[in-house]
């Protein structure tokens, strides 16, 4: 009866390390200073995903002071704020994280930044009220405020270059800011109900080697499962190469939501 017990464990035993042969960390940047509109989810869709499929993740919170080797990272993850959480945490996030986030984000790791954060990955965020706030420059963008805020569900049709196949994103925006891209990088995608980067030109986000800055709140990847999975998948290929049985997960009611979602938007531009 004991060689079965030891059979057993030693089966369960063998099943969770092959689950767990695929281990990615996770860097949070600043989660108390910017996290609006339940951007911290996007954190847990991530973190949820890996486990469903018996990745490993370990997160790392990197508040103001942190020092983290950007190199071991996997996946940054840097939330939107208001204009005064980002004054708060600028300087430290440009002086403490910027030179070796910048080579890492270089280097191909997989980052996601969302308004707030996403101005800061850029060169400046001038403020409505002129205050100049640093960016770290790892994407070639710059932002102005207005008086006038940008405010309201959005819809995107993804750039089929940047991920092999379009398709459409659904979030919330509320920014100041408006965003102008340089050549370093390219739209995350076009705006079809909203306003994107700057009301102006149509685009919207930016993607620069496996880093994308956008201005869809939500939380973003709970409602854009493709853009999550999108993410783990870059970053389990930059770690372990081949992912050729990166599991599938049902969907199905998360992307019938966004469909839902989709067509009440066009109809309502209408
Ligand atoms: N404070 C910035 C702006 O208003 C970012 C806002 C946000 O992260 N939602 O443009």
């Amino acid at each position: 009866m004991w060689d079965n017990v030891g059979y057993i464990w030693d089966s369960v035993c063998k099943f969770e390390s092959n689950r767990m042969t695929w281990q990615l960390r996770l860097a949070h940047l600043y989660p108390d200073h910017m996290n609006i509109y339940g951007d911290r989810g996007n954190m847990i869709a991530l973190q949820q995903r890996c486990r469903w499929r018996g990745i490993a993740c370990e997160v790392v919170s990197v508040g103001p002071g942190a020092s983290v080797d950007w190199s071991a990272m996997d996946i940054a993850f840097f939330g939107g704020g208001q204009d005064s959480g980002q004054a708060l945490i600028a300087e430290d996030f440009l002086e403490r994280q910027g030179p070796a986030l910048c080579a890492a984000i270089n280097d191909g790791l997989v980052m996601l930044a969302i308004c707030g954060g996403y101005q800061l990955l850029g060169h400046y965020f001038l403020t409505h009220t002129g205050q100049r706030l640093p960016g770290i420059g790892a994407l070639d963008v710059y932002t102005v405020g207005g008086k006038e805020r940008l405010i309201g569900n959005i819809v995107v049709e993804t750039d089929a270059a940047v991920f092999g196949e379009s398709f459409r994103l659904i979030g919330f925006e509320n920014h100041s800011g408006r965003t102008y891209l340089g050549a370093g990088v390219r739209p995350l995608g076009r705006v079809l109900v909203g306003r994107g980067n700057n009301g102006e030109d149509g685009t919207e986000g930016a993607v620069y080697h496996n880093t994308i800055g956008c201005y869809l709140h939500g939380s973003l990847l709970p409602k854009n499962p493709q853009l999550a999975d999108h993410l783990i998948r870059m970053a389990l290929r930059r770690r372990y190469g081949d992912v050729g049985d990166f599991a599938p997960l049902d969907d199905t009611l998360e992307l019938r939501a966004q469909q839902v979602m989709v067509e009440r938007m066009l109809r309502v531009k209408r």
